[in-house]
Parts: structure tokens; sequence; C-alpha cells
């Protein structure tokens, strides 16, 4: 009996205010449904280093601009979602930081618990998938950013960052955020058909962030390897889900060669 297969129609990467090539891309695995011969076309979306650009809003000119910000990002995903039966949002990273609404809301009116962080304000409203943390997500603490994360109602992933426990033993490090998360993705396929494929996701910062911002990681946390640590959980992920496609080592061998 053939597998369903999932096609990646076409991915775009909306909206990228300020490139960083540091920054790393998540990897989504797709699972092998076991059914019937039928095939899912899935539309994969992601932004990236939004960098607090929510508005069309140029703090620094103080005026409107039509460069850049994710309100307007949002109409473009908003119509390549409606061109598809099935589509998935993630995002890349470099939220929090890089604009002074950004420094604002860390440092002159901080963000208190219980409030919505605006930068997951406006990404809650797009329904996202899931989320990998940006290198320059640490740039106001490491307290700052759990506190902003709480605020958003998706997952968010980073597999390499784990708590400084001190020791030099490697085997009981215990990771900072949650490594992957795979989600129940509801698709139709091309017979009408509904049925729900496992996607794995995965994502990884640059190891070099302790030191770009050593005065708010050292002693805190220590970050690992990209390939070592993807050789560790990738074995995880597909022995918690033995349906996830090898097609994803594919992907995840490439996305690193291209970047490392
Ligand atoms: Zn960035």
């Amino acid at each position: 009996m053939s597998k369903t297969r999932i096609k990646v129609l076409k991915s775009i990467t909306a909206a990228a205010v300020v490139l960083n090539l540091l920054a790393i891309p998540m990897v989504p695995a797709f699972a092998d449904s076991s059914s019937s011969g039928s095939k899912v076309n899935l539309r994969i979306m992601e932004t990236t280093d939004l960098h607090v650009n929510m508005v069309n809003y140029d703090y620094y000119a103080d005026k409107p601009t039509d460069e850049y910000g994710f309100a307007k990002t949002a109409s473009l995903i908003k119509a390549a979602r409606s061109e598809v039966k099935n589509s998935m949002l993630f995002d890349n990273g470099d939220l929090i930081q890089g604009n002074p609404l950004g420094d604002f809301v860390a440092k002159v009116k901080p963000l208190t618990d219980g409030e919505v962080h605006p930068v997951y304000k406006a990404m809650n409203l797009m329904d996202y998938d899931a989320s990998g943390v940006g290198n320059h997500e640490f740039n106001y603490g490491l307290d700052f950013l759990k506190l902003s994360e709480k605020g958003a109602n998706f997952p968010i992933v980073n597999a390499n960052v784990y708590k400084d426990d001190g020791d030099k033993d490697d085997s009981n490090d215990v990771n900072y955020f949650t490594p992957y998360t795979i989600l129940n993705k509801k698709v139709t396929d091309d017979n009408g058909k509904e049925q729900t494929i496992k996607v794995g996701v995965i994502a990884f910062v640059p190891p070099q962030i302790s030191q770009w911002d050593s005065a708010n990681l050292e002693g805190k946390v220590i970050v690992k390897d990209i390939v070592e640590t993807a050789k560790k959980f990738i074995p995880q992920m597909k022995k918690k889900e033995p349906t996830l496609s090898s097609r994803f080592l594919t992907l995840a061998s490439k996305t690193f060669h291209r970047l490392l």
C-alpha cells in the first residue's frame, strides 16, 4: 500500500525585515501517513527576523513606511493561505529585539507577568504553528525572554541551549527550552478526505550567542554544537513518532550543510 506523499508546494520566507545570515532555520519534518495512496499538498510558510517590526512604522524616521512591517506581511500570509487547502506557518526567531518598541517593552515600561508582549499579541492573531528561538532573543536577558514567551499561544522550541549545571558531565544536561515538538496537523488530501499528519519541529541557535550575549548568559546557560545536537534529538523524534519521514533527515542535513 502506498503511503501518503507530502508535497511542499512552495515555501515563502515572508518579511525578512533585517536579514540575518546567522539565523538557523527551523526544520519541519513530515510524517508518512499509513493510509491509502492519497496525496497531500502542504504549503510551508516562515517568517524570520521580524525584530519587533509589527506595524509598518519607521520609529527612527517617525513615520509610516512601505518597506517592512508584520501588518503588511500578515496580508501576504492570508493571501498565501487562501490559495491552498493546507498550510502551516512558522517563525524562525529574532522577534523581541531590534527597534525602539522592543526597547520600550523591555526597559522603559517593562512587560509584567500576565501581559502579552506586543510581538506575540500580533503573532497570536495569525495562528502560528510553532517558532524557534532567535539569537537576538537573548539580548534582554533570560528572565525577560521567558516572560515574553509566556504570551505566545504556539510552541517555541530550541534544542541546543542547556541550563549550566556547573559540572563537566554532558550526560546530565537539561534543556533550557523545549527541544522539539511533534505537531498533529489536520490536512485535506487530494481526494477531499481529512487526515492528520505528524510534523516534527526542531530549532537551533548559533553557539556563538555565548560570546555575543555573555553578560546575560554566562553561568546560566551553555550552548551546544548544532550538528551534534541534531544527531542527538532527531533519532529521539523518530523513536517517539516512527512515522516521521526519513525525508526529514535529508532536509535537515541539507539545511545544516548550507549553513555551517
Ligand atoms: Zn535577526
